[in-house]
């Protein structure tokens, strides 16, 4: 903990397919009890092996505790010959078991190709990753508010089910998810102070962007919120919340996890940089 680049190693103990597109994966690993928190939304990196290859202990860089913002093992990382290098995405810590010693990660099989999605269909037991984080230098609390909305898709509901679990019992949460279909919508976690939650099909021609435009007064009262999924549609939708629905830039925290046509590992477009630049300005 405090550290900004904690690297471990974390092992397959059982796969489950709760949805027809997500894999929950329970996974052991010596660190986890140092490196995990009873705290919502803890992300991570996970190194995923290369077709044919392993990940072994010992493959990845070892942390420098005076590298606090994790350049110089990024660098390292990279200094790691491509053919053995592994994929590294970003994930969620869905739900964290102390006495068990167990994390559970849930994997949307998005079916566009990628390492990370492939790999969760597969997934054995015995199969190991490797980690880099979460790390509490970037928790952030969550906002002391009447009413909260979280919106994301696929990718954002396991950070969603644990800010559910997390909220006081004077928040109301209002939750809108965008998933493939109904056979997608997960048993999300009641919320202390009560949560309603819209789900939106993209089957039936349904995107977050156009329901939460579209959601009218059953948004009165929101007063800040939590936004998460495809870039873009992240993008428009915090513009929709401060512009249109006018709530103040440092109440609407939003992260783009994935961007569409383009891997995690194809470097920021411009935009990407300029919205990079924006989220920092706010959070200053
Ligand atoms: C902080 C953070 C937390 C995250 N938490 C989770 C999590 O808990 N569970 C989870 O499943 N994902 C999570 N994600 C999203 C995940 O990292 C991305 O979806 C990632 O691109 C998947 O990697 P990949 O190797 O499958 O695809 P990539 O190699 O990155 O991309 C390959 C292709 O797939 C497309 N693609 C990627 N993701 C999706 C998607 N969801 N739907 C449709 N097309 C897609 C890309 O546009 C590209 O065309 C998180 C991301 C971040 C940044």
């Amino acid at each position: 903990m405090g550290q900004a680049m904690p690297v471990s190693y974390v092992r397959v103990t059982g796969v489950e397919r709760i949805t027809p597109r997500t894999a929950r994966i329970t996974f052991t690993g010596e660190a986890l009890p140092r490196l995990l928190e009873d705290r919502p939304d803890q992300q991570m990196k996970l190194c995923l092996p290369r077709e044919g290859r392993s990940v072994a202990e010992g493959l990845l860089p070892e942390q420098d505790a005076e590298d606090v913002h994790g350049m110089r093992w990024y660098e390292a990382f990279l200094a790691i010959p491509e053919a053995r290098r592994p994929w590294m995405r970003g994930f969620t810590v869905r739900a964290y078991d102390r006495g068990a010693r167990e994390m559970t990660v849930d994997f949307v099989l998005h079916g566009e190709g990628g390492p990370a999605s492939r790999w969760g269909a597969d997934a054995r037991p015995g199969d190991v990753l490797g980690m880099v984080g979460p790390s509490s230098l970037y928790a952030r609390p969550l906002p002391e508010v009447a009413s909260m909305l979280l919106a994301g898709d696929e990718t954002a509901l396991p950070a969603i089910a644990t800010v559910l679990e997390a909220l006081p019992a004077a928040t109301r949460a209002v939750v809108y998810a965008e998933v493939a279909d109904a056979g997608e919508e997960l048993e999300l976690p009641a919320a202390a102070g009560g949560a309603e939650v819209r789900w939106i099909h993209r089957d039936r021609g349904g995107s977050l962007l156009e329901a939460v435009r579209g959601a009218g007064a059953a948004l009165d009262g929101v007063d800040a919120a939590w936004v998460a999924g495809e870039a873009s549609a992240v993008r428009a939708l915090r513009r929709h919340l401060v512009e249109e629905r006018r709530l103040p830039k440092g109440s609407v925290e939003f992260s783009g996890y994935w961007r569409r046509a383009l891997t995690q590992d194809d470097a920021p477009t411009e935009e990407d940089l300029a919205w990079a630049a924006e989220r920092a300005a706010d959070s200053a």
